[in-house]
């Protein structure tokens, strides 16, 4: 496994929509634990492949799977969940919407107020091509919601009610 290197704004991999996986290959695999060990090393809890230069339809998450339940006092010590989902599709949204600060691995120094759907239906296919669905809300649906538009050329700060420098702020909770 390695680390690849984050591509930043202004690549234009970054801006385009990305290509539909269909080879399910050793290849894709180890692209896959890159993509794992590039989150980590950045650190990030996502990562799109179009962010290390590949026009690609594959996401990375990590993600406390318990994060939205607040009598969980131990978060430190919960148990990160990783997903790997290769064409990911938004199937089902939930009306409500919440506002969080957000910022991009591949926008460096920039967050932004993003309105997402509080919760979100996700399915794709898992690293062996197997088909898989999954239910995010809160934090996590964010991080998706996010992932997946980075899949389809769009930025978080295409979709932000407004953007600042976060030395001045808030800083961002987490960076995708
Ligand atoms: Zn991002």
């Amino acid at each position: 496994m390695s680390v690849r290197k984050i591509v930043t704004l202004p690549e234009p991999v970054l801006k385009r929509k990305a290509h539909t996986v269909t080879k399910f290959d050793k290849n894709l695999q180890a692209l896959i634990d890159d993509m794992i060990e590039t989150m980590r090393a950045a650190p990030g809890v996502g990562l799109a492949a179009p962010q290390i230069g590949l026009s690609e339809r594959i996401i990375v998450i990590e993600y406390l799977e318990n994060e939205e339940n607040e009598e969980d006092e131990d978060k430190e010590d919960a148990p990160k969940k990783v997903w790997a989902v290769l064409n990911p599709e938004i199937i089902k949204r939930s009306e409500e919407t919440l506002t969080g600060v957000e910022g991009c691995l591949s926008i460096p120094n920039l967050v932004g107020e993003v309105e997402r759907h509080a919760a979100v239906q996700v399915k794709g296919l898992n690293r062996h091509g197997k088909p898989m669905k999954l239910k995010a809300k809160g934090w996590l649906a964010r991080i998706f919601q996010h992932e997946i538009d980075h899949l389809n050329g769009v930025l978080f700060t295409e979709r932000a009610t407004h953007v600042w420098r976060p030395s001045d702020e808030i800083e961002p909770e987490q960076e995708v």
